[in-house]
């Protein structure tokens, strides 16, 4: 069973491996968006950990819609909302309970990422953060190193794909070629997952 300590190790895994690889990421962003990507994720996840330790919340459910909050408030770009209401949508379907299972983590965050899906119009194969998530979410049921595996094919499935979402649309066919940024930080979230699960 995973508790509340758990959630916060996760997030303070992931807020450490997107500080790693932001100007990765941001590199991701420059040819097929306006190169912010890796900034937005490594300030955005900073600020989850600064909330999480100022305030440690008591459940899983808590520490994932605080980390939500946070993302929204603090990232500017499209991506703090998309993720925010990933972890708070997630948290939401986890309530109150102190300790949750790993499906139950894994169905919170299929609705999670059906409401990314929601909010950005988007579906897979549009190159989107969706290409890394939804793969992801299907091989929790395997084991968050299969997750971790399967987001990271996804976000490099995305190169050939001309992106039909966001910035890297406008781009239209010039997208192809390139991978999604957010998928990339996608499949490091899982990765982040992985690695506190071990
Ligand atoms: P911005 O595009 O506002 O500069 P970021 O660079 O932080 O924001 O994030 C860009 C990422 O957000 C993209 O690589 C993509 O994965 C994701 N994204 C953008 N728009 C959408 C959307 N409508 N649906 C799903 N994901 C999206
Ligand atoms: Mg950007």
């Amino acid at each position: 069973m995973l508790d509340a300590a758990f959630f916060v190790r996760w997030m303070t895994a992931a807020a450490a491996v997107l500080d790693r690889e932001a100007d990765r990421l941001t590199e991701l962003d420059s040819p097929i968006g306006d190169a912010d990507h890796g900034r937005n994720m490594q300030r955005g996840f900073a600020a989850v950990v600064t909330a999480l330790e100022a305030e440690p919340p008591a459940t899983p459910g808590a520490v994932l819609i605080a980390a939500g909050r946070q993302l929204i408030s603090s990232v500017g770009g499209a991506s703090g909302p998309l993720y925010g209401t990933l972890l708070r949508r997630a948290g939401k379907a986890l309530g109150e309970a102190p300790q949750v299972a790993a499906e139950e983590l894994r169905s919170g965050l299929a609705a999670g990422v059906d409401a990314v899906g929601q909010l950005g119009g988007s579906a897979p194969g549009d190159a989107t953060m969706l290409d890394a998530l939804v793969p992801g979410v299907t091989e929790m049921s395997t084991s968050f190193a299969a997750a971790a595996e399967a987001a990271e094919q996804g976000a490099q499935a995305t190169v050939p794909m001309q992106a039909r979402k966001g910035r890297a649309s406008y781009l239209g066919e010039r997208s192809i070629g390139h991978q999604d940024p957010g998928a990339t930080s996608s499949a490091l979230l899982f990765a982040a997952l992985a690695e506190v699960a071990q």
